[in-house]
């Protein structure tokens, strides 16, 4: 019997929601644009749905935890979410 996920997370900064939405996705290191990826990890750790979490799962279930990355275009360059809300 194969597993079953019964949940997703896209958890986020404030910062990082902000850079999403609204800055310019340019590459630091060469200024061109930057391409969105997602990817997922599957965490069987998390404790249940909290309110302010986008999915509803039950505590220790397999889940989904979604994140983003940006990829340059021009330099191949790989960017977490998180370090470019930084700076
Ligand atoms: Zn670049």
């Amino acid at each position: 019997m194969g597993k079953k996920f019964t949940g997703k997370n896209l958890v986020l900064t404030m910062g990082e929601l902000i850079y999403l939405l609204f800055r310019k996705k340019e590459c630091p290191k060469c200024k061109s644009n930057l391409e969105r990826k997602k990817e997922y990890e599957i965490r069987n750790d998390l404790p249940g749905s909290r309110p302010n979490h986008l999915s509803i799962h039950a505590p220790g279930a397999d889940v989904k935890v979604y994140k983003y990355f940006f990829v340059c275009i021009q330099c191949s360059s790989q960017f977490p979410l998180g370090v470019l809300a930084k700076m």
